[in-house]
């Protein structure tokens, strides 16, 4: 038996979930088909920090979305204008981010987040991730200042609620095997194995990269990830975006590239963990020193702020000996990182009161550490240290470190071991401003829209932190209007 919907939504992330929403601000009929159960459900987006990338020209012109915070009068938050976002785009990406889809992104951001407030989704200024206390004052930077209220957690609360309360149709377990266009339909299995076909006026495919299938990254972005470790949710795993491939979609951006940062070396590899989520990660390394196991640094650690630079070093990571590496840190930083993240139990690493013995501990080579933390020491410009600027305290040793460089020489010196963990793909579909997909001669594929992880063409390489949400909603909100529009129509 067929059932009928007016549009159909195939994974329940953000993306997703902003795909129903707006299809039924249409006035559509809308089911939700999620893979995984509902206790595992959420895809990657469960697993985030909630952080959103969105443009202002003044905190203030957004700070009736935040949660009150006693600490806002003392904090500064620069403008984040349209142009300074898409300039991020461009320069993060080397220049690869698809224009029309850029534009769309940027353009959209902040009245989506908006959207999202009106949705029912929280949000609060992040000062345990994004601020820095510099002169008695909260000093943002790096263009990410906003995120959810209980993260990724409290994201997919309310997405869960809102979508409840407006009348979608969720079902869990329930996994897309096969893509109808002709009757613009999907089949899905459900947990007991039984085949169920559903015929809807629109599809939205929403299901996320690759990253967790270890065949298809070896595949597509080479030799070695399929060992990385897998940061979310272990059913990402691409059968959607080849099931679109196969039935005439064209692929987009960059299929060579994903997101990866450094990541607990002792975390699962096969999937992240729910209670935990992004707590595994490991980014505080701007104020600390990077090395592999030969003791041998192979990064600019301060390169530039975090949120710049902490997508693309995960790849780097992969590529040291063991696939591991080991920021390092002595009394005097310690206190400066992130709590959630290096308080977090279990960790690996260790604390030492001598650096030979931190990296014995580490299984560091001892000589190599020696070397490379004396060359470093002796190589620091003295310049005022100040984490919450680019303060320009440079090391000048190769590779050099450009900004807050600290000496490593007051005990205890305290190590974290990182392995390389894979956040999303890059590459996907090739999608319109209205998040139609196009086939492969450049044409809209009737009824087929995308969103989120699987639409391809906005990040190569690298990724400026806080987009990937971002997209996720606003091609989301676009795909689920357009999808819906017809329904309206008549
Ligand atoms: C640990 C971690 C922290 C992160 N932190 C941030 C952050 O703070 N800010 C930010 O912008 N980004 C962050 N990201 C990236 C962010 O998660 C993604 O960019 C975004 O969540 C993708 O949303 P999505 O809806 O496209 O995919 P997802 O949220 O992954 O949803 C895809 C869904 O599709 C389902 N699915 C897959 N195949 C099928 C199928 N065949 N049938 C039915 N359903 C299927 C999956 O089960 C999944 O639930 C983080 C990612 C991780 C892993």
């Amino acid at each position: 038996m067929t059932e009928q919907f007016d549009v159909v939504v195939v994974g329940g992330g953000n993306a997703g979930f902003s795909a129903a929403h707006s299809a039924v601000e249409q006035g559509a009929r809308v089911l939700l088909l999620e893979k995984a159960s509902a206790e595992a459900a959420g895809g990657n987006s469960f697993y985030t920090a909630g952080a959103f990338r969105f443009a202002f020209d003044s905190i203030d012109d957004v700070a009736d979305l935040l949660e009150p915070d006693e600490r806002y009068a003392d904090s500064v938050v620069p403008a984040y204008p349209e142009s300074a976002f898409e300039d991020d785009m461009r320069r993060i990406t080397g220049g690869r981010c698809d224009p029309a889809l850029t534009k769309v992104l940027v353009s959209r951001s902040t009245d989506t987040v908006r959207w999202l407030a009106g949705k029912g989704i929280r949000w609060r200024l992040l000062y345990e991730r994004q601020a820095y206390l510099s002169g008695g004052k909260w000093v943002f930077s790096g263009g990410l200042f906003v995120g959810t209220v209980d993260g990724g957690k409290g994201l997919i609360a309310r997405h869960t609620e809102a979508a409840l309360r407006e009348g979608v149709e969720i079902r869990y377990g329930a996994e897309v095997t096969e893509l109808h266009l002709s009757d613009r339909g999907v089949t899905y299995r459900d947990a007991a194995g039984a085949e169920h076909r559903i015929q809807a006026g629109a599809v939205v495919l929403s299901a996320g990269g690759f990253e967790a299938d270890p065949k298809r990254r070896a595949k597509h972005l080479g030799e070695g990830w399929d060992r990385a470790l897998v940061r979310g949710t272990p059913t990402n795993t691409g059968d959607v975006l080849d099931l679109a491939l196969a039935a005439g979609a064209a692929p987009h951006g960059d299929w060579g590239s994903c997101h990866s940062v450094a990541w607990d070396a002792e975390a699962s590899p096969t999937g992240g963990n729910r209670e935990l989520t992004n707590q595994l990660t490991r980014q505080s390394y701007p104020i600390g020193i990077v090395v592999n196991a030969d003791g041998e640094r192979f990064v600019d650690e301060g390169a530039d702020f975090r949120n710049y630079t902490y997508a693309k070093y995960g790849q780097d990571i992969l590529r040291q000996p063991g696939g591991r590496a080991f920021q390092l840190f002595d009394a005097k930083t310690r206190p400066l990182l992130r709590k959630e993240e290096y308080d977090s139990r279990p960790i690996a690493g260790a604390r030492a009161d001598s650096l030979p013995e931190l990296a014995e501990r580490l299984g560091i080579d001892v000589e190599g550490l020696r070397r490379t933390v004396s060359e470093f020491n002796e190589s620091i410009v003295d310049n005022p240290f100040d984490p919450a600027v680019k303060d320009g305290r440079a090391a000048r040793v190769s590779p050099p470190k450009s900004n807050w460089a600290q000496a490593l020489d007051t005990a205890p010196y305290y190590g974290y071991a990182v392995g390389c963990g894979i956040t999303f793909t890059f590459g996907g579909l090739r999608v319109d401003e209205s998040a139609q997909v196009l086939d492969t001669d450049g044409k809209p594929i009737d009824g087929l829209y995308a969103a989120g992880e699987l639409v391809g063409g906005l990040f190569s390489g690298n990724y400026p932190g806080g987009s990937g949400l971002t997209s996720g909603a606003v091609f989301g909100r676009l795909a689920g209007a357009s999808a819906g529009a017809p329904v309206r129509g008549s």
